[in-house]
C-alpha cells in the first residue's frame, strides 16, 4: 500500500484513518494531502478500514511532504482516531 513513504517521520495507520481531514487543516507545514485510494489499496484494508473509507468517499490522509514536518505533534493530538504516530527523528542527542 502506498499510504506512507518509508522515510517519513510520521506513520498513518491506514486502517484507523477515516479521512476526516483534521490533520490536513491543523498541520502548519502542509505535510498531508487527502488521496483517493485505488481498488487494490481498499482491498488491502481491514474490514473496519474499508467501512471507514467508504463513508468519506474512498479517501484517506497521506504523508506527502515528510521532509517539511517540524515535529510539532499537533496532528497526533488532533487525530480522533489515533491514527498518526510521530517518530522524533529530528531530536538532538
Ligand atoms: S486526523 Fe486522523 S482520521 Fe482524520 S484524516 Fe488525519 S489521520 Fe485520518
Ligand atoms: S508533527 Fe506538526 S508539522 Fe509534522 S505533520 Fe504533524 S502537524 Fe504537521
Amino acid at each position: 500500500m502506498k499510504i506512507n513513504k518509508p522515510s517519513a517521520p510520521l506513520n498513518i495507520n491506514p486502517n484507523a484513518c477515516d479521512g476526516c481531514g483534521v490533520c490536513i487543516d491543523i498541520c502548519p507545514a502542509q505535510v498531508f494531502e487527502m488521496v483517493e485510494l485505488s481498488k487494490e489499496e481498499i482491498n488491502e484494508l481491514s474490514f473496519f478500514g474499508r467501512l471507514k473509507v467508504r463513508i468519506k468517499g474512498n479517501v484517506k490522509s497521506q504523508v506527502v511532504h515528510p521532509e517539511s514536518c517540524i515535529e510539532c505533534g499537533k496532528c497526533v493530538s488532533a487525530c480522533h482516531e489515533r491514527a498518526i504516530s510521530l517518530h522524533r527523528l529530528k531530536q538532538s542527542a
